[in-house]
């Protein structure tokens, strides 16, 4: 994986979909190494230069849309350094766009569509022979003619994948920077995937709208091997889409974690549905550790949520949030600028739902239609959707918009910018944070702090 241009960001996880697919290529047989240039800030002359040490057969790599012209730029390095060496591209800008993709980068010499734990594993086997037309979800070159083989659909037990190979990695640098944490050292995992919602900019390319769980054994005996065996973390993030949709699962993970006694803190840094969460639930979840919740709202504006179809209310929203701040929980609101239906006025509804419910958090993206959303295929369809996959990145406030939402690039941004002011810069605001959450609140003080005035330096 190549250095990449993303925003400045405290917390850096390890990638977990490369932990899985080192996982099952080491569970068949073949040797694996991981460079993360994204972490350590390799130049692409550096990781060439390890992997000539390394001599690989073939070297794989994973790209989102905003990150694939430096995924390119280090393959076709690869492929100019050591030319009998293969090239593998996976990940879900490729599992939106295989042929394209292929098409358009001839430094790709292989890409891997969908889930991709079970191709990979035939593909390695079908590679020596050369024989991949009957490995499903790959896309490679036969002469000048790209092939597709069949969707391979998704892994339905979960439990069945082993562990990510984390031995592989440099586990310290993913949480060097992590200041803003409970506690170090801090793990991620995720325990289940794909969501059978239907928000219309939801990226879906990898894990589907099938929703998928490991059992609570599984995801426990996970847990135990972090906290209390190999690793001896003191922290996990659960990185689910959404995590608390089926809630009995939930509950049987945090009685587990109860159970044992864990001496572990837990957060939810990604977010989990408003609807699908209960007191009951909110007390298991903090007596297991857990002390950090978002949610993913959107909007503060009912007929935006219809639009986008988030299928759940601001009512909604609100119960969950206040069930969290009983617990005492961190709580944190992600919404989205631009979104359809959107307009300056359902923005400053978004703001004055998270000043009303006195969250602790206001994150605000800006909509972007990333291939493998609804909304990329209908802005596709209608021959609009942006071929410039350098825009897509999250640094929004310097790009073009990319979806034509009724409000301009700069009336956006001035909205940011006014809003986060006005959420950020109350005097009351650093005192009740570090009242209700001390230490952690000052941390959080501190990083939420150097981003804003990063953002002003322009330095982000
Ligand atoms: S945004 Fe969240 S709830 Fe909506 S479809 Fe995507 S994962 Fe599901």
């Amino acid at each position: 994986m190549p250095k990449t241009i993303e925003r400045r960001s405290e917390l850096q996880y390890l990638p977990l979909g490369v932990g899985y697919l080192a996982s099952v290529l080491i569970k068949a047989g073949h040797e694996v190494e991981v460079i993360d240039g994204r972490v350590n800030g390799y130049s692409d002359e550096e990781i060439i230069s390890r992997l000539g040490k390394s001599n690989p057969e073939v070297v794989c790599s994973t790209a989102r849309t905003f990150d694939l012209s430096e995924n390119i730029r280090l393959l076709s390095a690869v492929k100019g350094a050591y030319p009998g060496v293969k090239t593998l591209l996976g990940g879900s800008h490729i599992s939106a766009l295989p042929e394209w993709t292929l098409k358009k980068h001839d430094s790709i010499d292989y890409g891997i569509y969908g889930e991709g734990e079970e191709t990979m594993a035939e593909f390695a086997s079908a590679l020596p022979a050369g024989d991949l037309a009957n490995v499903k979800g790959v896309v490679f070159r036969r002469g000048s003619e790209v092939v597709k083989t069949p969707d391979r659909g998704f892994i339905k037990d979960l439990d069945g994948l082993p562990f990510p190979a984390r031995h592989l990695f440099e586990l310290e640098k993913y949480h060097a920077k992590a200041v803003e944490v409970k506690r170090k050292p801090m793990a991620s995992i995720i325990t289940s995937r794909g969501c059978p919602n239907q928000c219309v900019f939801c990226c879906k390319s990898t894990f589907g709208s099938l929703y998928r769980k490991r059992t609570a054994e599984n995801v426990l005996a996970e847990i135990e091997e972090l906290v209390e065996t190999k690793y001896r973390y003191r922290e996990i993030h659960i990185v689910d889409d959404t995590f608390t949709l089926d809630m009995e699962r939930a509950e049987e993970i945090f009685d587990g974690i109860i159970g044992r006694g864990w001496d572990v803190n837990i957060a939810f840094p990604n977010g989990i549905r408003a609807d699908r969460v209960s007191r009951r639930l909110f007390d298991k979840m903090r007596k297991a550790g857990v002390y950090c919740v978002f949610f993913g709202v959107e909007s503060g504006d009912d007929k935006v949520l219809e639009k986008i179809q988030k299928g759940e209310n601001i009512a909604q929203i609100r119960e969950a949030v206040r069930l969290a701040k009983e617990q005492g929980f961190y709580v944190g609101l992600f919404f989205v600028m631009g979104l359809p239906g959107s307009s300056i006025e359902s923005e400053e509804k978004s703001l004055n739902l998270a000043l009303e419910l006195d969250v602790d958090q206001l994150s605000l993206g800006v909509i972007t239609p990333y291939p493998g959303s609804r909304l990329y295929d209908l802005l596709r369809k209608q021959g609009m959707a942006s071929e410039d996959w350098d825009a897509y990145r999250h640094d929004f406030l310097a790009k073009k918009l990319l979806y034509d939402c009724g409000m301009t690039g700069e009336e956006i941004t001035t909205e940011w910018n006014s809003m986060i002011r006005r959420f950020y810069l109350r005097p009351s605001y650093p005192f009740k944070l570090i009242k209700r959450h001390g230490l952690f609140g000052a941390k959080k003080m501190y990083v939420m702090g150097r981003s804003l005035i990063a953002r002003k330096l322009g330095i982000t």
